[in-house]
């Protein structure tokens, strides 16, 4: 069995057209369905439904072999996986933003997130005292209500955060989803892996010709 772990949302809807040019098609509506385990057309492969940033644990420790995970997600996590293809979906910018006109603060910046490993690295490769402070969501609030001086968070149009008086600010990445095995899976299951990465491939470079 071939286990592919997968999250609902903006990463399945692209990545399902892309699994059916491998002939990867489910037997039923991930979105729409309970199940949390969705047989496909092919019997030996099977969609595992899980949150985002549990993507990359299931795939490390071996209970998915493939994996579809965004690069914001692989950069807070780290672990040892393999990343052997940008899928070229889901993209956005992994940004720092404040609020609109707001003077850079003296002492120690207080930066809210939910990329706590992201934020202290950037920081620290700056030589910046930081106090991150963690967060599970709305960080466009922080800045708002006096809890931090800026957020790091991914940015798609800005709208959400010029709605909210914050701008963006630093680039610290630019974001799309990737492709991640299982190292153990790799080896064990070389040739039909890598078959499915070289028909993914080709299906990502149709669809953005260089
Ligand atoms: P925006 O278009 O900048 O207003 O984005 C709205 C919100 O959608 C952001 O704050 C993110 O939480 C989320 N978002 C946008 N694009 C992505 C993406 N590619 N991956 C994950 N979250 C995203």
């Amino acid at each position: 069995m071939l286990t592919i772990a997968l999250s609902k949302g903006r990463i399945l809807d692209d990545t399902l057209p892309l699994l059916a040019e491998a002939g990867i098609v489910p037997t039923e509506n991930p979105e729409k369905s309970r199940k949390l385990i969705i047989p496909t057309t092919q019997e030996d492969v099977q969609l595992l439904i899980v949150r985002a940033t549990d993507v990359p644990t299931y795939v490390e420790h071996g209970a998915a072999d493939i994996g579809v995970a965004g690069k914001d997600v692989l950069l807070e996590y780290g672990g040892q996986l393999y990343e052997p293809l940008d899928l070229q979906i889901a993209k956005c910018k992994l940004m720092t933003a404040g609020k609109v006109g707001a003077p850079e603060p003296k002492g120690r910046l207080r930066v809210a997130t939910k990329f706590v490993n992201v934020a202290k690295r950037y920081y620290a490769e700056q030589g910046r005292q930081v106090e991150v402070i963690k967060l599970y969501g709305s960080m466009e609030l922080a800045p708002l209500v006096g809890l931090a001086d800026k957020i790091i968070d991914v940015v798609d149009t800005g709208n959400t955060l010029r709605a909210n008086g914050l701008e963006a600010q630093e680039l610290i990445a630019t974001i799309s989803s990737r492709l991640i095995v299982n190292k153990a899976s790799m080896k064990m299951q070389h040739s039909r892996i890598q078959a499915l990465i070289d028909t993914l491939r080709s299906a990502v470079e149709s669809r953005h010709p260089s």
